[in-house]
């Protein structure tokens, strides 16, 4: 088999078989196969697309890939989660809690924030002695006992990802669905839950920007999903704002209690709620009301948050600050943002939310930055609220007073204030299936 061959055959729209995408991912991870035909190859994928059944074949050769984890040992339908990454998305802390209270298990391998984005590992690492580094025995037993873990990825875990991913982000390849797709889902497979729930962020902050480009990536994912055996469901989510009023680290753990303990912002609420009983609906705990009740029950009698305490308790983390924020370091400036004029907050580029929050501290502009834990932002305001002329509607946490300021110029370019009301938009856009789009709108 030759790599010319296999190349040739996509840039001309035809459909590789199982043999050539083994024969290119097995090479390309041994390093046999060299960076610029993989360009080229992705290229051509990028151009023609792949059939559902080549993008099946593509997931599983890269999950298969490296390490895979069996979680056969420990009892019960497992339900991993997948967001696609959002500014304030807190979700996996909130939701993890709710469904392990509820008896499904979440053993959870989450990432770091990277670019505008935040990621779970960091927010977990803001609570002092928290651990997301543990060994598999360890991980495996906390799951056992306490019903839910979540830690760093670890483990050489589907490396065919990693030498794509790195190659993708440097040759313009990143933006196709087969390509994302069997990206994330080779990783949900390698992770072994049996169930997997898939949030896929859409809007100005989100990877994907259009609804309908959101509903076509979810679609291929479920696909991908159930002709493995797992079953699969994406909710395609808003996100257009951040999600709630907290960016930063310390600050969205101190949203991810409060809204735990039953006064969450309702947006964040909301979200959590509808993703949780996703979650108990794939564990086969009862139709989706059912379970919207179970997992606001779980919100109203402290179960839930009392599992969030377990797991961070067992993980080495300070369960004092869940109980009292107060009791996070806290950062030297505090500067408020005032409105520069009268009218409704339109709109906000949330991406830029995200940059702005990256100035402030709160995550890496490179994989070797340190990030200030206690950094962040606290909205005052939310699309559809009426402001006047110095009235705050953010409030910044940074180390330094000029942060605040360079942070300050790129939030005003990100905010939009208008006499026009802005028409609501939902927070769930539709929920797809493998018997197809629900539309929520
Ligand atoms: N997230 C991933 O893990 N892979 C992609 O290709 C895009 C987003």
């Amino acid at each position: 088999m030759r790599m010319y061959d296999i190349i040739t055959r996509k840039r001309n729209g035809g459909a590789l078989s199982k043999h050539e995408i083994e024969y290119f991912i097995q090479g390309y991870v041994k390093g046999e196969i060299p960076d610029y035909q993989v360009s080229a190859l992705l290229m051509a994928i990028y151009f023609q697309g792949m059939t559902d059944e080549e993008t099946a074949v593509l997931t599983m050769c890269m999950a298969n890939s490296g390490e895979t984890v069996d979680l056969s040992s420990i009892p019960g339908i497992k339900v991993d989660k997948h967001s696609t990454g959002g500014v304030g998305d807190k979700t996996t802390l909130i939701i993890s809690p709710i469904v392990a209270s509820l008896g499904v298990r979440v053993a959870k391998m989450s990432g770091r924030g990277l670019g505008h984005t935040g990621g779970t590992v960091d927010k977990m690492e803001a609570i002092p002695g928290m651990r997301t580094s543990l060994d598999r025995e360890e991980f495996f037993n906390i799951v056992r006992k306490v019903g839910v873990s979540v830690i760093g990825q670890s483990g050489n875990l589907v490396p065919a990802d990693k030498k794509l991913y790195a190659l993708r982000d440097v040759t313009g390849t990143v933006e196709s669905i087969p390509l994302i797709a069997s990206s994330i889902m080779s990783k949900k497979i390698a992770a072994g839950s049996d169930c997997i729930l898939l949030d896929v962020k859409t809007g100005s902050g989100a990877f994907m920007k259009t609804v309908e480009d959101s509903l076509k990536l979810a679609q291929a994912m479920v696909a991908i999903g159930e002709h493995v055996g797992r079953k699969t469901i994406a909710l395609i989510t808003n996100m257009d704002r951040p999600l709630g009023m907290a960016i930063g680290n310390s600050l969205e753990i101190a949203e991810v209690c409060q809204t735990l303990k039953g006064s969450g912002p309702a947006d964040l609420t909301e979200i959590c709620i509808e993703l949780a009983a996703n979650m108990l609906y794939l564990a086969n705990k009862g139709e989706i009301d059912v379970c919207k009740g179970m997992a606001q029950q779980a919100i109203d009698d402290g179960s839930a948050f009392c599992k969030l305490k377990e797991m961070v308790a067992a993980q080495g983390g300070d369960i004092s600050v869940l109980d009292d924020a107060a009791n996070f370091a806290q950062a030297s400036v505090c500067h408020e943002v005032l409105a520069q004029k009268e009218g409704y907050l339109y709109a906000m580029n949330t991406e830029q939310c995200g940059i702005c929050s990256v100035e402030l501290g709160v995550g890496r502009e490179k994989k070797e930055d340190c990030i200030d834990f206690s950094a962040g932002i606290l909205l005052r305001k939310r699309i559809g609220d009426y402001v006047k002329v110095d009235e705050p509607i953010a409030t910044f946490y940074s180390c330094a007073q000029s942060k605040c300021i360079e942070a300050e110029k790129l939030f005003e370019q990100a905010v939009i204030i208008s006499s026009q009301k802005p028409k609501a938009v939902p927070i769930i856009h539709a929920r797809v299936t493998k018997d197809g789009i629900e539309r929520c709108e």
